[in-house]
């Protein structure tokens, strides 16, 4: 008799896709990839067990996954299913080296370098936020960079930190291969001004939260030039208190999930997204039914959605709702 494969059983990768754990075997569209570093973390600890909680919670949506009859997802508010021709795999987690930083993004930039290179669209799983400069470390072309958060993340490197979850955007904002950066979703009381200026003075555009109330999702997409493909980085405190009990940093006034999901969705229309991350999950401050881990999973899934009905034009239909 075939298997039900309830959710609480077998091996969770994600979405029960295939695992490759090696980045230089993987032949697919998309490889979900661990990054379970949260050295970078300054206030509570334990994003490094942000990539297994969201696996579990995706097994929940694998009874439509790969491995079975009815493939894809159907999206009941587009009408449609999504997905269905994607080839996933899990490509495993970077391998972290605990107390050596260096090493362990080394490690996360070789495996995203290793997934581009073979034409994978790389979703790399948090980790703190620090793990977002060394994957987009490894993107070999020039691109801009949309970051989700209520945070700059631009603090400068001083008294020795550089991988901290407060430094990746100020890295990345050094890179020679990346042009724009579009900072969208800032709200946090707790942002230094000096950093402020700083991200303003490199030619940041930084979106506030009220801001993306005002310009609405398709004008935000519109602001980011389309000469360039995009690499986007989710912060889960990007979204309201509320919706993100497991993400250390979260904070109220938030986006919802829906201007959320209408941000990534407009972006993937407009730009050819290079790859992405959803960091900071933490699944040691969640509720016990792991609701921030499914928000991450929907928001990876909505995303992957969205760039795909662009890959696969033809056999999808129009997004307008
Ligand atoms: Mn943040
Ligand atoms: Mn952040």
């Amino acid at each position: 008799m075939e298997r039900i494969n309830l959710p609480f059983t077998g091996i969770p990768t994600f979405l029960r896709a295939p695992l490759v754990a090696d980045p230089e075997q993987v032949g697919a569209d998309v490889a979900v990839l661990g990054a379970p570093y949260d050295e970078g973390s300054p206030w509570r600890p334990g994003a490094r067990f942000g990539p297994r909680a969201i696996r579990e919670q995706s097994v929940r949506f694998a009874g439509f996954g790969p491995a079975q009859a009815q493939r894809g997802l159907y999206d009941v508010r587009l009408g449609r299913r999504r997905l269905a021709d994607v080839r996933l795999v899990d490509a495993g987690d970077v391998d972290v080296v605990h107390g050596n930083p260096e090493l362990t993004f080394a490690n996360i930039t070789r495996a995203v370098r290793a997934l581009r290179r073979r034409g994978v669209l790389p979703v790399v799983l948090g980790g703190d936020h620090a793990v977002s400069s060394a994957v987009v470390a490894s993107i070999g072309e020039p691109i801009h960079v949309v970051q989700l958060d209520a945070h700059l993340d631009y603090r400068p490197v001083a008294q020795g930190v550089r991988y901290g979850n407060g430094n990746p955007m100020r890295l990345i904002g050094e890179m020679p291969h990346v042009d724009r950066i579009f900072q969208v979703g800032i709200r946090s009381l707790r942002t230094s001004e000096s950093d402020l200026q700083d991200a303003l003075k490199r030619g940041n555009r930084i979106i506030t939260r009220w801001e993306v109330d005002a310009l609405g999702p398709e004008a935000i997409a519109a602001e980011v030039p389309a000469d360039r493909p995009l690499y986007v980085t989710v912060d889960l405190d990007v979204l309201d208190l509320p919706l993100v009990p497991g993400c250390a940093s979260a904070e109220p006034d938030g986006l919802s999930f829906g201007q959320l999901r209408d941000i990534l969705q407009a972006l993937a229309a407009r730009h050819r997204v290079v790859g992405f991350d959803v960091v900071e999950l933490n699944p040691m401050l969640d509720v016990p039914a792991g609701n921030t881990a499914l928000v991450a999973c929907q928001v990876i899934l909505e995303f992957l959605g969205a760039i795909f009905d662009v890959t696969l034009k033809g056999d999808g239909g129009s997004d307008e709702a």
